[in-house]
């Protein structure tokens, strides 16, 4: 058997538990994020609640609304790299992990190392950007 395999088999197995490796050590950083991000807000909400229940004008009330919908985007994006990382992971076991999901070209090592979450190789995520 030759041809496509072969190409798809562009990583050694020492370079996928590397892979993987990193994967799990930022899944369990993203998790802990996740956990911290949830807890500020419940924490703002509490605060909001207070200090209109203290004092209607309240200065605090803006700024902490502000940070509570900062910290609500930063939770959403953190989620959805919680995602692309369980993703990369699922994709590592069904031996499906780096190849381009648009192209089907194998993802250069060096672009995995970087991100090693990707689905594409850097010429269609580029045109995705577009
Ligand atoms: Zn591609």
């Amino acid at each position: 058997m030759t041809g496509i395999a072969e190409e798809a088999a562009a990583l050694s197995s020492r370079q996928r538990s590397t892979l993987r490796s990193r994967l799990i050590e930022d899944r369990e950083a993203t998790a802990v994020l996740v956990a911290r991000l949830m807890s500020d807000i419940a924490s703002f909400q509490d605060s909001v609640k207070d200090s209109v229940a203290d004092d209607e004008h309240d200065p605090e009330g803006p700024t902490l609304a502000f940070e509570r919908s900062q910290s609500t985007a930063i939770l959403g994006q953190t989620r959805d790299h919680l995602v692309q990382i369980d993703s990369a992971l699922a994709r590592l076991d069904d031996g499906s992990y780096g190849v381009c999901s648009t192209c089907a070209r194998p993802i250069p090592i060096a672009r995995l190392e970087v991100r090693p979450y990707s689905t594409q190789c850097v010429t269609c995520a580029g045109k995705m950007r577009r």
